[in-house]
């Protein structure tokens, strides 16, 4: 019996010794401690046995009991920690890691071009006017006829602007300019506005053109205003969008609704004045159009002409975003393309 119990020492303390985890341990508690093992079983069975073997095997058994128990909590305070490192090194958090990415919207550039222009004709004392005083869809009326535009004067044409089939004469407006007759008709001079917008040609669609595009229309209506003053209020946008150094030339031309009219030419951007393909080898592009307001115009709305004189202008949004960050394609504006939006 004393050899038994002894056996029962050596094969626990050997089996917890050789241990690798506190799982493991739990197994040999369970093997040798638990009310079914054998030295509990021997513990039961004492009062079987005479009173001298009782004596010896009592003590014998229980500190046999005891060894194994303290032996299992030592190992298991070891195993325990050694575990438990491993688990915090595996589970540990790199604090200088990086947070998670939100990615965020970025203004489109031809609204962050239309935002610029129009703060800069608003530094001038300029009132910005909204799209509901000038539909898209806009009758010939307000889109020609007001805007002094003859019965046969070649933008009318088909091929040039875009007539529906809601009802005769009603037309995707061509130009902003229709915003100016808007304006006069609900407001009385002086009048210092801006309206940018969307505006809609019959154009096949290329590099440099697109059906949809974006103007900005101003209208200036007041006493005594000339030539000068259009000339002043024109050379100053240009020195605040395109730095002082451009060069940017006036040329004569001639619109419906203005008289004299003029367009703005600034020196080429892609080949400094030298010539190019954007250029068309003549080192300027045309980047607006304006004039002083056709008396005829002013009496179309009621203006006296002999009181009042005005001026307008129109640019092309696109045109002069592609000159700003030397874009060469007109589509990319429209595509969606994130990688292109992305940049601005
Ligand atoms: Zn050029």
């Amino acid at each position: 019996m004393q050899q038994t119990l002894e056996k029962i020492r050596t094969d626990a303390l050997s089996a917890i010794d050789s241990a690798d985890s506190t799982a493991k341990l739990e197994e040999i508690r369970n093997e040798y401690l638990s009310r079914k093992s054998e030295l509990t079983n021997i513990k039961k069975n004492l009062k079987d046995l005479s009173n001298e073997e009782k004596r010896i095997i009592g003590p014998l058994a229980n500190k046999i009991s005891s060894d194994i128990e303290t032996k299992l909590n030592e190992k298991h305070n070891i195993l325990y920690k050694k575990e438990l490192n491993e688990k915090l090194e595996k589970d540990r958090v790199d604090v200088t890691l990086p947070g998670s990415f939100v990615p965020y919207g970025k203004v489109h550039p031809l609204t962050r071009t239309i935002d610029e222009i129009v703060e800069i004709f608003q530094g001038m004392g300029f009132s910005l006017v909204h799209n509901e005083n000038s539909p898209e869809v806009e009758t010939e009326y307000f889109n020609f006829d007001m805007l002094n535009t003859p019965k046969d004067h070649p933008a009318r044409d088909m091929q040039d602007t875009f007539y529906t089939k809601v009802a005769p004469n009603v037309v995707l407006r061509s130009q902003t300019s229709g915003a100016q007759i808007h304006q006069m008709l609900t407001s009385k001079p002086p009048i210092r506005v801006i309206s940018p917008g969307r505006v809609y040609r019959k154009e096949s669609v290329s590099a440099r053109k697109n059906n949809l595009f974006h103007q900005i229309e101003g209208l200036i209506v007041d006493k005594d205003t000339t030539f000068a003053d259009l000339k002043g209020v024109m050379n100053e946008f240009l020195r605040l969008y395109f730095g002082a150094s451009r060069p940017t030339r006036f040329r004569s031309s001639f619109f419906p609704f203005t008289e004299p009219s003029a367009e703005v030419d600034v020196q080429c951007i892609m080949c400094e004045g030298k010539g190019c393909r954007t250029c068309s080898g003549t080192g300027w592009l045309e980047i607006l159009g304006c004039g002083m307001v056709d008396p005829n115009v002013l009496r179309n709305v009621g203006v006296d002409p002999e009181i009042y004189s005005g001026f307008a202008f129109g640019m092309g949004v696109e045109r002069l975003s592609m000159l700003k960050w030397g874009i060469d394609d007109i589509r990319l504006f429209f595509n969606n393309d994130i990688r292109f939006l992305k940049q601005f």
